[in-house]
């Protein structure tokens, strides 16, 4: 079994990570200590591997990492990479008293700027990196298609959730708490991550 820390403090990352990955291929362990990575990479995948290096070379033992996001087609450069710090410039720029950057603003900003809009297809995509030595850096991904909805709905998963319709369910992902289980950008990436560990148990020992 390979025993990696996991780079993230997203508790809602953490929960979805731990019940996807058999525990007999990989157990993820919490650090103690939380790092402040500066996501600075052109991508996803610069980003994962960011977090997960500076994991290996802080503890000196495997770690992971994930890097996601929600890609919206009508706002190429807003979101993406930028997911998790999307309306901080608005809010900044903003006299609000002390207004923290909450998903549920973010959802509100995001409905604001496609009002009108008719094209509102978006998706998720989340980048594993299991990095466990400098010499074997492994990266998964998995994405899930969908579109954005008129208004926010449920109060299940994290993020925007309750405005993504995932292509084929008539509910946000929001109340689709199983569903996303078994078929997110996070469980497709994971389940790829399974079969390369399922697939490689002699070479890494496992
Ligand atoms: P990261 O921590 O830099 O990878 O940022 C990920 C950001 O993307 C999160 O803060 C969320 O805004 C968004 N995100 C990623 N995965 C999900 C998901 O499964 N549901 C909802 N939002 C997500």
């Amino acid at each position: 079994m390979v025993k990696a820390f996991l780079a993230s403090t997203n508790q809602h990352k953490v929960e979805e990570i731990s019940g996807l990955v058999s525990p007999e291929l990989l157990t993820l362990l919490t650090p103690d200590k939380k790092l402040d990575v500066i996501e600075d990479g052109q991508d996803f995948h610069e980003n994962a591997l960011k977090k997960a290096k500076a994991y290996f070379d802080c503890f000196g033992s495997p770690s992971l990492s994930d890097d996601s996001g929600i890609v919206v087609e009508a706002l190429p450069d807003e979101l993406g990479i930028y997911s998790a710090r999307f309306g901080q410039k608005e809010l900044t720029s903003q006299k609000n008293g002390g207004q923290k950057l909450t998903s549920q603003w973010q959802n509100e900003l995001l409905l604001t700027k496609l009002q009108g809009v008719t094209a509102r297809n978006a998706y998720y995509i989340c980048v594993i990196c299991l990095y466990l030595s400098d010499e074997e850096i492994f990266f998964f991904e998995g994405r899930l298609h969908g579109e954005i909805a008129d208004e926010a709905s449920g109060d299940g998963g994290f993020g925007y959730d309750p405005l993504f319709i995932p292509t084929g369910q008539s509910s946000s992902l929001a109340t689709l708490s199983e569903w996303k289980s078994k078929n997110s950008h996070r469980a497709k990436a994971c389940k790829q991550m399974e079969s390369f560990l399922q697939g490689h148990k002699k070479d890494l020992d496992i």
